[in-house]
């Protein structure tokens, strides 16, 4: 496996390889999640790259920029143990400068569900991803289905700025009691732990209830709240793909999402029906 932290080198690099290439884009502290779309890179493209890059302007002030897990060291066994071709690895100075252009995310989509507690989040990942993108230039990027709201975006940007990579979305992964494997995880005491299962529980639950045909919108949501008890819900939403509010499950284009936060740890989890 090559490591390589330049931007330039890379892409210097890649103009010698005539090649299908699949793009795995993380912030390290890699997991089972991320090795499924490392597999799944690897099933369809004839190079896989894999970036490892804490992404400074997804943060925002207070955030847990400085202590975000970092493990590089396992992360860059894991890549080479997963059939990572490339893996690239560039600090902050290497992707940013003092002066920068950047992406707004949209008004609207960028600045519901998880942009309403974290304003301008997703304005820095796109900016970073679409950086990413330019340097990488791959034939697919992989993307998790647990961040659905950024997976939305991303689709977005490609498709309203004519890009033509392809991006493939991927299941969550998640911890045989339910739990959706994160990064974020390890922040989470023993009870923490437990209480951050009712998330999933939640979800669960309300696909239960739409298999037994209960279809609206706010009876299921209603339901989740007292699953969700007493976790602070940041919210529980549950939207068309193409993230409109719905008031009747539509099976095969609907997504129900939860973010709350246990303890300090805020976390995202959601099923697509
Ligand atoms: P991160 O390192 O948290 O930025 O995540 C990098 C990529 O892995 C993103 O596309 C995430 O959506 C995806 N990802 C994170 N957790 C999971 C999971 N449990 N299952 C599948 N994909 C995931």
């Amino acid at each position: 496996m090559k490591i390589i932290s330049n931007p330039l080198e890379l892409k210097a690099y890649l103009n010698t390889i005539d090649a299908s290439i699949g793009f795995v884009p993380t912030m390290g502290a890699l997991h089972e999640g991320h090795i499924s779309l490392i597999r799944e890179a690897r099933s369809k493209n004839e190079i896989v790259l894999v970036s490892i890059f804490v992404n400074p302007t997804q943060f925002l002030k207070g955030e847990d920029l400085d202590k975000y897990p970092s493990r590089d060291e396992a992360d860059k066994k894991i890549c080479s143990l997963s059939g990572v071709d490339i893996l690239f690895f560039p600090n902050a100075a290497d992707i940013y400068t003092e002066d920068e252009v950047s992406l707004q995310a949209p008004n609207v989509r960028g600045y519901v569900l998880e942009g309403t507690s974290r304003p301008g989040h997703f304005s820095g990942v796109l900016t970073v991803v679409m950086k990413l993108l330019n340097i990488v230039n791959p034939t697919r990027a992989y993307f998790g289905k647990k961040d659905a709201q950024q997976l939305n975006l991303i689709n977005l940007m490609v498709k309203q700025l004519f890009m033509s990579v392809e991006i493939v979305p991927v299941d969550t992964v998640r911890e045989s009691d339910g739990l959706a494997l994160s990064s974020r995880n390890i922040y989470l005491s023993e009870l923490e732990r437990k209480e951050a299962l009712k998330i999933s529980v939640s979800l669960h639950i309300a696909s239960i209830m739409i298999g037994k045909n209960t279809l609206n919108v706010n009876e299921i949501k209603e339901k989740m709240r007292e699953v969700l008890e007493p976790l602070e819900v940041s919210y529980t939403e549950i939207l068309n793909r193409d993230f409109e509010i719905i008031e009747k499950i539509e099976i095969g284009n609907s997504i129900i999402l939860v973010e709350a936060l246990v303890g300090n740890t805020r976390l995202l989890d959601n099923v697509w029906l």
